[in-house]
C-alpha cells in the first residue's frame, strides 16, 4: 500500500532532507527564550508537536545530525545547510517538535501564546493581539506537546 496524502510536508533549505507528516500538528506558540532564539537564528521559535510514528523522513544523502543542547534535549538539523527540522526529549522520543519554518505545506493556524517574553531580544517588537507569558504558558492556553512544559 502506498502512503496516503500527508497532512503536512516540509524540507530543509538545501532540500536534501524532506519529510511528510500523517497527522495534524499540535497547537503552537512563539517562544522567545534564549535557546529558541539561538536554535532558530531568529526572534523566536515556532514549533509544534507530532508523534514520531506519524513523521516520515527522507534522508538519501545522510545529512541529518543531532545536537544535544542540554542534557536529554536533542535537536535534529541538516548538516549540509544547517536548517533545524525538529527537536525531542530523550525521555519522550515518541513525540517530536517540528520547526514550523521548515514546512512547505500551508498552515493557517494562529499561535496561541508568546512564551518566555522575559527572555526576548530588545529588537523583538511583540504585538498585543496574542497573550504573552513571562515563561511557559499555562496548559489551558497552549499545550506544548513533547516539551519540558511543567
Ligand atoms: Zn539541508
Ligand atoms: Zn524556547
Amino acid at each position: 500500500m502506498t502512503n496516503p496524502q500527508p497532512e503536512h510536508w516540509g524540507s530543509c533549505l538545501c532540500g536534501s532532507l524532506t519529510y511528510r507528516i500523517h497527522q495534524p500538528l499540535s497547537d503552537f506558540g512563539y517562544c522567545h527564550c534564549r535557546s529558541c532564539r539561538k536554535a532558530s537564528g531568529s526572534a523566536h521559535g515556532a514549533n509544534a508537536g507530532v508523534a514520531r510514528a506519524a513523521f516520515e523522513l527522507s534522508d538519501p544523502q545522510h545529512t541529518l545530525r543531532e545536537f544535544e543542547s542540554s542534557a536529554g534535549k536533542l535537536r535534529a538539523f541538516c548538516s549540509n545547510c544547517g536548517s533545524p527540522l525538529y527537536a525531542y526529549l530523550a525521555a519522550n522520543p515518541e513525540i517530536i517538535r517540528i520547526r514550523l519554518g521548515s514546512l512547505d505545506s500551508p498552515l493557517n493556524e494562529a499561535p496561541r501564546a508568546h512564551t518566555f517574553v522575559s527572555d526576548k531580544a530588545g529588537w523583538d517588537h511583540i504585538g498585543l493581539d496574542i497573550p504573552q507569558f513571562e515563561t511557559w504558558a499555562p496548559r489551558h492556553v497552549l499545550e506544548q506537546t513533547g516539551s519540558r512544559q511543567p
